[in-house]
């Protein structure tokens, strides 16, 4: 149940003049704790799938995960994400005001210099979130840039990822794509600057992709993630949600499934907080609970795989049926136990690689606690 539903005036501030992130594009996230969600909102995948590629140099292998991705369209489609939860959202009695000017000063929020007087502000204004710069204005962060295209269609079937590591062009970063019924998108994202120039290099000279593209010329998508030292998502009455609250996945940025979850705990706690009288700050426990956890492990994976070398990557790529095999990939991360034992898989196949990125693992570890 949203604030609107549940009784409560809302109103939504809208900088551009129509809902839809300002490219199209799909944003694919994998399933896990996302179905409640759906169904409470109201919202559909246009493609839900299982099957992704994992490329590094020749080397690639082929996942069947037992999690699912879930495609979503981005921008201003009908069947976009965004448009669904507003049209659900409006019929529910959001009101809006779109090409909205929002200043804040003295902890006031502005719109069009006029007082906005609301009991509670949510902050889901995106990476570049004026709210987050207002209220934590020490953040210490670091930019993944993003550049892409989206395709009317790809060489590919509705509902593969393919994901290319190629530690030369994009260092610390990766090629992301996927395919639903009515678009293909693929994205560069990484530490340095990625532009068209970029893309044409790295797309001209890897065959794989050059053949998953053919002719095509596509539409460009920019965008960026970060990651940040912030935690803490509640300041006085304000509540930072998605982006704003820097809650995507430090290794790969996927920020989708963590904005609808901390959406979804938002509303949780300003029911609570309305209703009952709850502190706000339960906010920040819950977001910990329901998915931050994971991301000290995620960080120092991160951490590692800028530290890895292509050669490394593709060791690991090339031993990834192996482990699927005698561990399953879905399992590494449920039981430090099952780590232990991928490492010891992964020597066995060949100890001076393990040793070499255990190494850089253990790196890793102490430089992040
Ligand atoms: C190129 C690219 C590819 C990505 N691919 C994936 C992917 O495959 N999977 C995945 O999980 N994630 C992906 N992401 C991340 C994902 O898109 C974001 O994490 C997600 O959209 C965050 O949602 P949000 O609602 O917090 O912010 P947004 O979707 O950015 O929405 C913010 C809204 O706030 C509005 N706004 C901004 N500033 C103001 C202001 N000052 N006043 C009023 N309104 C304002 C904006 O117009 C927008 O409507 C990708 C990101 C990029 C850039």
């Amino acid at each position: 149940m949203g604030l609107q539903k549940a009784g409560y005036d809302t109103l939504l501030l809208e900088k551009q003049k129509n809902i839809g992130a300002t490219y199209k594009k799909i944003d694919i996230t994998e399933d896990l704790y996302l179905y409640p969600i759906l169904k409470k909102y109201n919202i559909k995948p246009q493609t839900i799938s299982n099957i992704s590629f994992w490329h590094a140099g020749d080397e690639y292998f082929k996942f069947k995960s037992k999690i699912k991705d879930l495609f979503f369209i981005r921008g201003n489609h009908k069947e976009s994400l965004e448009k669904q939860l507003f049209n659900q959202a409006s019929s529910e009695g959001l009101d809006t005001i779109f090409s909205a000017k929002v200043k804040i000063k003295n902890n006031k929020i502005f719109i069009n210099n006029k007082e906005i007087n609301s009991k509670i502000i949510i902050g889901a204004d995106g990476i570049d979130s004026i709210i987050t710069k207002y209220y934590f204005p020490h953040e210490k962060y670091r930019i993944i840039e993003g550049y892409g295209r989206s395709y009317k269609n790809l060489n590919i079937p509705i509902g593969e990822t393919h994901i290319f590591f190629e530690q030369s062009f994009v260092p610390g970063g990766y090629i992301y794509l996927g395919k639903t019924k009515s678009l293909g998108t693929i994205i560069l994202g990484g530490l340095n600057k990625l532009n068209d120039n970029y893309f044409k290099k790295i797309t001209q000279n890897n065959l794989k992709l050059s053949s998953i593209i053919g002719k095509r010329k596509g539409s460009e998508i920019w965008g960026k993630g970060i990651i940040s030292n912030i935690n803490k998502r509640v300041y006085k009455n304000t509540i930072l949600v998605g982006d704003a609250a820097r809650v995507s996945d430090p290794l790969f940025l996927y920020g989708l499934r963590p904005a609808l979850i901390s959406g979804d705990l938002a509303v949780k706690t300003i029911l609570e907080y309305l209703e009952n009288g709850n502190n706000l700050h339960n906010y920040d426990n819950l977001l910990k609970y329901n998915l931050l956890q994971d991301y000290s492990l995620l960080n120092i994976v991160r951490n590692t795989f800028e530290k890895s070398s292509q050669k490394d990557i593709e060791f690991i790529i090339k031993n990834l049926k192996f482990i699927d095999d005698n561990i399953g990939i879905d399992k590494i991360s449920e039981k430090s136990s099952n780590i232990l034992k991928t490492i010891m898989l992964l020597y066995f196949k060949n100890p001076f690689y393990t040793t070499k990125i255990g190494y850089k693992a253990i790196k890793s570890l102490i430089e992040t606690f």
